[in-house]
């Protein structure tokens, strides 16, 4: 039995065969021209490994529900789109290049069209398509989390946010990670979804694929080919289940605690009601968003954040304002280009390049808010000057709401506590941050881990001087990084002088019954003793010494440690399967119009039946009111006469990946072959879905349809204008 030792980052047990998620794919190398006669079959080759593509991303999307659903089918249309089999046929035919540097150039050539319009962020998902067609060619397995039947253990290199966050767990009963540290968000994310978690796994990518392995969330193992002895201990974990809270928890000599819950959204929130949570500590909305190419408007925020706050009606809830950068990127904020992204233009930075984002998203807050009776707080992360605090508090407060404050993650935040008090209502310290600024080790690094340990004395001293004068001013300053889930520490942190601490619902339980046998007097010895410590472990030794550690107390993780298990079918994990974040998976299904064409199309290789579509009375009318609806007739350049028609983008996010994907799909069955140009480019195919998208055409800009005069001219372009005048995101 091999044995591997990595950091637990989310506690509990899992036995399943393991699957790797591959490596990203690598351009090919160049190689010398096929000869005429290969060029034909080797075009076949690369055609029908789009057609597979597409094929195996419906069965994807079909298995998915909502929102991940429409972006799966909107990718496979992409994998078989025209403009892109096009070009890869023309490098295949033409210049002669095998299967996988045609599709690779051809997809780069796409991506360049996207680059500097408002489609920039598109080209990922370009990319993604290009490396699935790639691998296909190659005999490669498909990059991103495999698709599997079955549970299994996922291991990875390093897994993103993103990832993470869209993760089967009905399927994936634990993670394992060669990098990663231990409070990098993949690890906050498993922990939210309650799935058992190791980072910083040396060796675990030797492990073949398919290997049965028993993992432990808490202590860091992985061991390969269990035997029954691990069989038992992951039952008897499984049966330990979650030390369960609830509410009111109280320190053995009285003291109330509050303890409030991090979430990412509503369902997490529901849990963390259920669970007994005072209140919620964290809303991280980013999380809400980490899909997202282009900024939610105010109305789809408040429909993000009214059901969180409502979960908790007559309670309090701290809402964080978007902190995007870093390992969490949102396209429509973060530049992709710095070279340090977490000392770069990350959280609340970003408002300083677009205030607007900021100021639509406290608009969205104060709007929900004004619907509750939620006791609705909002704070900025990364703050890091006391004018800083102030511009914040004072934006929060011009939108309406009352109750501004801001986190405390980098060292001269804590160290200026009292000056940027001075502005706000309340602070909450992010020891996630706060440790790696302090230490300068990232968070998401292995190789740093050991130092990303929030018992590291300086941080506490850090802690330590922030609650002091936020006591001296009267301001309550909570704890909402992952140190307030490990018990012991928590006992230090109220020691230290904190007002509350915030956690993973899952962590209450045991956080709660830690404090409820140690008095106050015990807190703050051990905080003392903490602080005088030389090292993590030492200031861990010394905290013990002065507390009673409970039997589930800090395990040897700091944040893994404590929380027990409750049993699924493969894996010993925290509570229900459903996390705080899939936000995609989870939505509701949305109607797209031209699904079931769509994916007939792609199934079967053919275009979609055209499709009638009634436009919305308002989009009519705007149409009816700037252009004349009737077509034109128009000559251009001497080419035969065209008619020509305009109309009104009427889908929210303009034309994008799924509107784009319709109306492709649509017009690929028209009779008529129609063609669609914006004032920033085109006329472009209007049956390519990624040529439509490269016209950059937002909501309400006008685009112009033309198409040959001749039988269907005018049907054809009506059908097209009334389409691209709906809502095609929300209908
Ligand atoms: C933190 O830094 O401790 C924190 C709570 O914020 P995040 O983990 O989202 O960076
Ligand atoms: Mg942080």
């Amino acid at each position: 039995m091999s044995t591997f030792q990595g950091l637990g980052v989310s506690p509990g047990t899992g036995i399943a065969p393991i699957l790797r998620m591959s490596d990203p794919v690598r351009e090919p190398e160049s190689a010398p021209a096929l000869s005429g006669e290969l060029r034909v079959r080797e075009w076949q080759r690369a055609e029908e490994a789009c057609h597979r593509v597409g094929r195996n991303l419906l069965d994807r999307a079909a298995r998915a529900t909502g929102e991940a659903r429409a972006v799966l089918e909107a990718t496979a249309g992409m994998a078989v789109d025209s403009t892109l089999l096009a070009r890869i046929r023309a490098a295949v035919l033409e210049n002669g290049q095998p299967g996988p540097q045609a599709v690779w150039s051809a997809a780069d050539g796409i991506a360049t069209m996207f680059l500097g319009s408002d489609m920039g962020a598109r080209v990922r998902d370009v990319q993604d398509v290009r490396d699935r067609i790639v691998s296909e060619l190659l005999g490669l397995p498909m990059p991103g989390v495999p698709v599997h039947d079955t549970p299994f253990v996922l291991v990875a290199r390093d897994l993103a946010p993103a990832d993470t966050a869209t993760l089967d767990t009905s399927r994936v009963v634990g993670l394992v990670t060669q990098e990663g540290g231990p409070t990098s968000h993949s690890a906050i994310l498993a922990r939210a979804l309650g799935v058992p978690a190791i980072v910083a796994c040396d060796g675990v990518s030797n492990i073949l694929e398919g290997t049965v392995v028993f993992l432990d969330g808490t202590t860091g193992e992985v061991i390969c080919n269990p035997g029954s002895e691990l069989q038992d201990r992951h039952a008897s974990a499984a049966a330990a289940g979650t030390p369960s809270f609830s509410g009111g928890c109280t320190t053995a000599d009285g003291h109330r605690v509050e303890i409030l819950a991090n979430v990412g959204g509503v369902d997490g929130a529901v849990e963390a009601r259920d669970a007994g949570a005072d209140g919620i500590g964290l809303f991280r909305t980013e999380f809400c968003f980490l899909d997202r190419e282009e900024a939610p408007s105010v109305a789809e925020q408040i429909a993000a954040y009214l059901p969180v706050f409502r979960a908790f009606e007559g309670r309090k809830v701290v809402i964080r304002t978007l902190d995007a950068g870093a390992d969490k990127p949102l396209p429509f904020v973060s530049s992709s280009t710095e070279p340090n992204p977490a000392l770069g233009v990350r959280g609340y930075r970003t408002s300083w390049r677009d205030p607007g984002v900021l100021e639509d998203q406290l608009e969205a807050i104060a709007e929900a808010a004004s619907k509750t009776s939620a006791d609705v707080w909002v704070m900025a992360p990364m703050i890091a000057t006391a004018a800083e605090a102030s511009a914040f508090a004072r934006l929060a407060n011009r939108a309406g709401i009352a109750k501004a404050g801001v986190m405390i993650e980098v060292p001269a935040a804590a160290l200026a506590a009292r000056a940027i008090l001075e502005h706000v209502s309340f602070a909450s310290v992010g020891t996630n941050d706060l440790v790696q600024y302090t230490m300068a080790a990232d968070r998401q690094l292995s190789s740093v881990s050991t130092l990303n340990d929030p018992w590291q004395p300086a941080v506490l001293r850090l802690v330590e001087i922030a609650s002091s004068h936020a006591r001296d001013g009267r301001k309550p300053l909570g704890v909402c990084g992952e140190a307030a889930a490990d018990p012991l520490l928590a006992c230090v942190l109220l020691g230290l002088g904190v007002t509350s601490l915030s956690m993973t619902w899952r962590a209450m339980g045991a956080v709660s019954g830690q404090i409820s046998r140690a008095t106050l007097a015990q807190c703050r010895a051990a905080a003392g003793a903490a602080l005088a410590a030389a090292s993590p472990e030492q200031a861990r030794v010394a905290a013990r010494s002065e507390i009673q550690p409970a039997a589930s107390a800090s395990g040897p993780s700091p944040v893994g440690g404590g929380v027990g298990d409750r049993d699924a079918v493969h894996s010993a994990r925290g509570g229900k399967e459903s996390g705080v974040l899939p936000q995609a998976e989870k939505a509701a299904p949305k109607k797209a119009a031209a699904k079931p064409a769509v994916k007939k199309a792609v199934a079967e290789k053919k275009p979609a039946a055209p499709k009638k579509a009634a436009a919305k009375p308002a989009v009519k009318k705007a149409v009816a009111e700037k252009k004349p609806a009737a077509p034109k007739k128009a000559a251009v350049n001497g080419d035969d006469a065209l008619q020509t028609r305009s109309v009104l983008v009427g889908s929210s996010n303009g034309l994008h990946a799924r509107s784009a994907s319709i109306i492709s799909q649509t017009a690929a069955g028209l009779k008529v072959r129609v063609r669609i140009a914006s004032a920033r480019g085109g006329p472009v195919d209007a049956s390519s879905m990624l040529a439509l998208m490269s016209l950059g055409a937002s909501y309400q800009d006008e685009v112009f349809l033309t198409a040959p005069e001749g039988p269907g001219c005018g049907e054809a372009l009506e059908t097209l204008a009334e389409l691209i005048g709906r809502d095609l995101d929300h209908d």
